[in-house]
């Protein structure tokens, strides 16, 4: 670590743990820290002075104490179209809604702070990861506790009215009568997403760790319809946006045995003929729990340099 090198601090916050990592400019990580998410925010607390104190702390031992050129932070949350107020968050209780976290970090750490969905850092890292460098529309696709999506369009991600556009996971599904975490019902994610997956495991397999569902139980009708549920989610989106290229990622695909063959063939049997499913490129991100640090800081790199881009 040089002295002249100037570091983002990247943090990607899920909701077992905080990822906290130094990224410098050729998005080189060093200083990789996890901290435990429900043990911080703990009930009743200050929930910007307890990121506050956090991001202080780790500066003090990463950094000796200096700080970092700015502070990114990616969210499993909505966030508001201007990208300062963390709107609501589903899966981690301790996180209010309508959390101002730029400007009451800002106030204290008196460095630049930006806040991002976490999907949307995690598809900025995947297309550097993965050297995709046609931009005109690209998509990514993660398939984890729920379905994380994130477009880009011309160079730039898709916000939205509201900054809350590609909520793919939240696609109502025609005769899904299945309550989402989101408070509606229908939502694709209800049946196609790890909650989804644990609920089969319950239901249909109690004697199989869901880990081992993919590698041990493709042959029966349950499993193929999940997988067909996966495949229709992603034919969706590429009718949809008819992309350059999908990025598939999440730790569904992760899991021993994921049946990837079988998932493309189903998703050119949903794409619509002869486009997009003639040109389909899918490619697969590669697991990594720092991912989302280092998104995070590219991201904050991007807002540095163009004081428009959100
Ligand atoms: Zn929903």
């Amino acid at each position: 670590m040089t002295e002249k090198e100037q570091y983002v601090l990247g943090i990607d916050i899920g909701g077992t743990n905080m990822r906290f990592g130094l990224v410098d400019s050729r998005h080189e990580l060093s200083a990789f820290e996890r901290l435990d998410t429900r043990a911080t925010f703990a009930e009743g607390c200050d929930p910007a002075g307890r990121l506050a104190e956090c991001i202080r702390s780790y500066c003090e031992r990463s950094l000796s104490g200096a700080m970092p050129a700015a502070v990114s932070i990616g969210f499993p949350s909505t966030i508001n179209r201007q990208r300062t107020v963390v709107v609501q968050t589903p899966n981690i209780a301790c996180i209010p809604d309508h959390f101002a976290v730029v400007e009451e970090l800002e106030a204290v750490l008196k460095v630049p702070v930006f806040i991002n969905r976490d999907v949307n850092d995690l598809l900025l890292f995947d297309l550097e990861d993965l050297k995709v460098t046609s931009q005109d529309c690209v998509a990514g696709i993660y398939f984890g506790t729920g379905i994380g999506n994130a477009v880009m369009v011309n160079g730039k991600i898709l916000l939205g009215r509201n900054g809350v556009a590609s909520e793919l996971g939240h696609l109502p599904v025609y005769g899904n009568g299945k309550v989402c975490t989101c408070g509606n019902v229908s939502c694709i994610e209800t049946v196609v997403s790890g909650i989804a997956l644990e609920g089969i495991q319950a239901e249909n397999f109690p004697d199989t760790p869901i880990q081992q569902l993919f590698s041990t139980q493709m042959h029966t009708s349950v499993m193929k319809a999940f997988l067909e549920g996966m495949a229709q989610v992603v034919a969706a989106e590429a009718n949809l946006f008819d992309p350059d290229c999908i990025i598939l990622g999440g730790g569904l695909l992760q899991m021993p045995g994921f049946p990837r063959a079988a998932l493309e063939e189903a998703v050119h049997r949903y794409a619509r003929k002869p486009y997009p499913e003639r040109t389909l490129d899918l490619r697969y991100s590669r697991p990594n729990q720092a991912n989302g640090s280092v998104g995070a800081a590219i991201y904050a790199e991007k807002r540095l340099a163009d004081p428009n881009y959100l």
